[in-house]
C-alpha cells in the first residue's frame, strides 16, 4: 500500500503486571498505529539511569503506519496514558509503559518534540538487544551502521536476559494480526 512508513518502536514496563502492559500496548498499537510486521523477544533489564525495585521488560517491534511522526508521537502518548503512565518533570520514574520511536522509516527528524532516530538508542542495550531480533536489514540512517555493529561498540554493560518463559509470543502475534 502507498503512503505507509515502516516504524520501529521500543516498549518498556517496570510496573506489574509488566507482560500485561506490554500486551495491551501491542494491542492498542495494532488498532491505532498500524499492522505489526515484526516483534522481538522480551528482555529483562535493570532500570537504566534511576533506582527502582522492579526490573524492566523490554521489546521492540516494527509497524507499518500511515501516521506522520507527530501524529505517531501523540498516539503513543495517548496509549501510555490509557495504560496508566504517570509522567514526572523531575527525571526518570517507574512506568507502566514507555513507548519510544527508534526509527521512522529512514528519516532524520529534529524538532522540539521529537528526535529520530531516538537520541539514546545507540547507548542502551535494552533497546539494541531486541532490535537485533528484528533482523539485519535495519540501518541507522545517521551513522549508517547496522544494529549489530552498534551493539558491538555499545559501552552499556547492564545485564540483560531473554525471558524465555515470559514470552507470550503466540498470543502477541494473534493480537497483532501477524
Ligand atoms: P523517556 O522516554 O526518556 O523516559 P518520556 O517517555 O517521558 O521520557 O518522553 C519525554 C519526551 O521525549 C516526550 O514528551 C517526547 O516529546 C520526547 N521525545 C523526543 N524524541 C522522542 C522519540 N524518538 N520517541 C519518543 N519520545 C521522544
Ligand atoms: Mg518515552
Amino acid at each position: 500500500m502507498e503512503g505507509l512508513t515502516s516504524v520501529v518502536l521500543s516498549l518498556g514496563s517496570n510496573i506489574e503486571n509488566r507482560v500485561l502492559h506490554l500486551e495491551r500496548a501491542c494491542e492498542q498499537l495494532a488498532q491505532n498505529v498500524g499492522r505489526c510486521t515484526k516483534i522481538s523477544r522480551i528482555y529483562e533489564t535493570p532500570p537504566f539511569g534511576f533506582e527502582a525495585e522492579t526490573n524492566f521488560l523490554n521489546l521492540c517491534l516494527v509497524l507499518e503506519t500511515n501516521l506522520t511522526a507527530d501524529q505517531l508521537l501523540e498516539t503513543l502518548q495517548a496509549i501510555e496514558s490509557n495504560l496508566g503512565r504517570i509522567r514526572s518533570d523531575s527525571g526518570y520514574i517507574s512506568r507502566t509503559i514507555d513507548i519510544d520511536i527508534i526509527f521512522f522509516g529512514d528519516q532524520i527528524i529534529k524538532s522540539d518534540k521529537l528526535t529520530i532516530p531516538h537520541p539514546f538508542f545507540r547507548t542502551r542495550k535494552f533497546v539494541l538487544a531486541p532490535l537485533i531480533d528484528l533482523g539485519n536489514d535495519l540501518i541507522d540512517p545517521v551513522t549508517h551502521l547496522t544494529i549489530a555493529q552498534i551493539f558491538e561498540n555499545c559501552i552499556d554493560k547492564s545485564p540483560i536476559t531473554v525471558c524465555k518463559k515470559l514470552i507470550p509470543r503466540p498470543q502477541l502475534f494473534n493480537t497483532l494480526h501477524i
